[in-house]
């Protein structure tokens, strides 16, 4: 008996052994899952948990004020003439927003009881 279809577990379908990528951990060699199936599933995946990866971003720079504040820094330090230039070309709507950003910041501060701050914007 010569194989050449194979069911796919997923839509419970049979088709051709072209029709599944490549796997030599399953049966045959191949995904127990057709392409089309599997390409679905990738797909949903990732659209079902962009939402989610977002929220854990933030939710990270919740929990992580400090560390985020200082990765900014170093990226800051490390692309000083870049941020020259971004500064020049960029002033007018900068200082717009360091004193927004410094206003949030306040406000912030008012809601949290955070003793000890680096922020280096307000050293009080
Ligand atoms: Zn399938």
């Amino acid at each position: 008996m010569c194989i050449n279809v194979k069911l796919c577990s997923k839509c419970k379908l049979e088709k051709p052994l072209e029709d599944y990528y490549k796997n030599k951990r399953f049966l045959f060699g191949v995904h127990a899952w057709c392409k089309k199936c599997l390409i679905k599933n990738a797909s949903d995946y990732s659209k079902a948990h962009k939402e989610k990866c977002k929220a854990r971003t933030k939710l990270w720079r919740q929990n992580n004020l400090e560390r985020s504040r200082e990765l900014v820094r170093k990226w800051h330090s490390e692309h000083k003439d870049y941020m020259k230039q971004w500064r020049a070309a960029h002033k007018e709507r900068l200082s717009f927003l360091v004193k927004r950003w410094r206003d949030r910041q306040k406000e912030i501060k008012q809601s949290e009881t955070i003793s000890s701050s680096t922020d280096p914007f307000c050293k009080s």
